[in-house]
Parts: C-alpha cells; structure tokens; sequence
C-alpha cells in the first residue's frame, strides 16, 4: 500500500489548525491562560477541551492494548467514519465498496461526499464473496466497508476471507466493530502491525451504554492516524464526554458485568423466539440485537407500534425480506415483548 498515493492531494499537503491549546500540554500547572480568549470565570467547563483527548486515549490504549499514536477519537463513529473519507477519496472522482446489507451510514457519507458507493452482496447468510468483491474493485477505489459482527444480521464475518480481502486490496478495509463487545471474536486492532492499509472502528454507544456522548474510535496505523489528526476539528470531543468516557472505562467492570447480563437476556430470547410460530427464522448473534424472519414485517411491526414496543423493520434490505431487527432490552422489557409476541397470532 502507497498511503501518499491513496490519500487526497489536498490533504497531503495540508497544515493542522495549530489550536491554542495545542501548544503547551499542562492544564494541571499554574499557569495564567491568556491565549484563547475564554472567560476566565470557572464554570467547570470554560476551558477548551485537550484536543488530543490525552488522558482518555491513555486509558483506551491500556485496555485495547495498543499505543496511543495508534488512536483517534471521534464524535461517534459517525465523524471518524467521515474522517476517512474525506482524507481518502476525491468528490466525484473515487469510489468506495460497501457490502450490503449493512449499516445505512457508509451509504449516507458516500453520497454526502460525492463518492460512487459501489456494492456487492453479502451471500443470503450474510458472508462475504471475497472473488465478486475483489473483481469489483476499480482503480479509483479507496475504501473498503465490512461490518463485523454486521448490522442488521448479527453474524461475524469470517476472518480468512477478510485476511484475503486485506492482502487483496491495495486500499484501505475499514473494519466496524461497534459490536465488537458482544461478539467472541478477536478485535482486529491486535492487527494493526500486520496491515497497514487496515483501519478499525469501534464506539461506547452500543457496549458502554453510552451512545448520549458521541465518542467513536479509531485505530490505525501510526500513519493514517496522524493524518486524520491533522483534519479533524481541533476540539471535536467536548470536555463532558472526555470525563464522562474516562468515567466508564475506570469502571470497566459494571459495562463487563451488563454486557454478561445481556448475552444471557440475549440466549433467552433466542430460545423464547423459537416458539412463537410466526417467527420463521432467527438468524445467529454476535451483537446485542438479534434479526429474525417473520411471516409479514409489516403487520408484526405494526402490532408491536400499537403495543408500545418499537423495533427495526429490516424488510427493505438485501436479504431482509419479512425481517424484524431486535435489540436485546432488560429483563424486563424483554419479557414484555415476549409476553406481547404470544398474545399475537
Ligand atoms: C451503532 C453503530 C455505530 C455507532 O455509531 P456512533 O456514531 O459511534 O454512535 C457504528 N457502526 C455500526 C455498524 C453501528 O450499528
């Protein structure tokens, strides 16, 4: 892979916005700030936020084990994933390979970008076709999307054919781990030295119960990820989701014992599901939502609207057809809905 030549030229040769606070690093020292025009007054919060979020990636690298140079923070996954592309791919010129179905925001950014969104089917039981994906690739390329374990299906993708794809494709493969949590699988991120043309994404709005925050993260090599620093927005994480993140990862143990909760939550309700008899099929998961196949999508959905209980309706989705997404709730929510599912005929 030849990052300066997948990169826009824009973007290579441009300079960071040198932010105030960039440059000295000790907010904890007596020193008189006169430099970035704030009210001196103490709210709490009247000081702009450390813009390389120092204290929260040091405690992220810890737990992930993987250096903090091989970090970036974003507001949600939703602006690391705008990040990339706009570091990567040229309006109206490039393109990208997304592997539907899937999560609805590669598609989203692509048209936002003016990036031709170049899609090739997940097989019915939602792996990749590694020979269809890499025929379809074209010169202008950039971007390869694969979701692991995807949204809506639930499924981990398999790791050989996403080796292939990375040795395959002289782009970069962003892997979406933001169910990463729930899943038995190794992260990628214990790749990142193996491939630099790999970026992983994950986010503390599904596992971490914290999706209020906004913070996605990204991990890279030390390469990609110093240019994704220097086009970010100086202070893209605010200070109240700075501590709030910090907050949740020192107390990783209540997220570790929530995450148990809800695998088993998750097993009861597979099992409960196999006896309702409109339910056709319940696909595997490795998430914290199951997709199954009913016998009308709509009429079931409509049902539970008029029921108070509100779930995805999948149907329009390659491979989707009559399907209902289902995230797993607490016991108690979960019982409703199963109480409701058996009422229904
Ligand atoms: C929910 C979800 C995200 C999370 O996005 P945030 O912007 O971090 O909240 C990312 N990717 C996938 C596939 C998701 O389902």
């Amino acid at each position: 892979m030849n990052l300066n030549k997948l990169l826009r030229k824009n973007i290579l040769g441009m300079k960071a916005y040198s932010s105030a606070r960039d440059e000295y690093k000790d907010l904890e020292s007596d020193m008189v700030f006169l430099d970035a025009n704030e009210n001196p007054f103490d709210t709490l919060l009247n000081r702009y936020p450390d813009p390389q979020q120092n204290r929260l990636k040091q405690i992220i690298a810890k737990q992930r084990t993987v250096s903090t140079d091989h970090i970036l923070l974003g507001n949600g996954s939703d602006e690391v994933l705008d990040l990339i592309f706009r570091a990567f791919c040229e309006p109206n010129k490039d393109s990208i390979l997304t592997l539907p179905p899937t999560y609805g925001m590669y598609d989203v950014l692509a048209n936002l970008n003016a990036i031709e969104n170049i899609q090739v089917p997940l097989s019915p039981d939602f792996q990749l076709e590694v020979d269809s994906i890499l025929d379809a690739i074209q010169p202008q390329t950039k971007l390869l999307f694969i979701c692991s374990p995807n949204n809506p299906s639930g499924n981990t993708v398999d790791r050989k054919a996403i080796e292939r794809l990375l040795n395959g494709f002289k782009g970069v493969v962003v892997i979406d781990e933001a169910y990463i949590d729930f899943s038995n699988e190794v992260s990628w991120t214990a790749y990142l030295n193996m491939y630099p043309n790999l970026i992983v994404t994950q986010t503390l709005s599904k596992a971490y119960g914290l999706a209020g925050i906004r913070l996605g993260i990204c991990f890279a090599s030390k390469a990609i990820i110093a240019v994704l620093n220097k086009i970010k927005p100086p202070y893209n994480i605010n200070s109240l989701t700075q501590d709030a993140a910090i907050k949740a990862l020192e107390n990783k143990t209540i997220v570790d014992a929530q995450v148990e909760t809800l695998l088993n939550q998750r097993n009861s309700l597979i099992n409960a599901f196999k006896s309702v008899s409109f339910i056709k099929k319940i696909y595997p998961s490795e998430a914290n939502f199951i997709l199954i196949k009913v016998d009308d999508a709509n009429k079931r959905y409509d049902e539970l609207i008029k029921n108070g209980i509100v779930v995805r309706n999948r149907s329009s989705q390659l491979h989707c057809e009559n399907c209902l997404r289902i995230t797993v709730g607490t016991s108690s929510e979960n019982t409703q809905l199963l109480t409701l599912l058996n009422t229904l005929i």
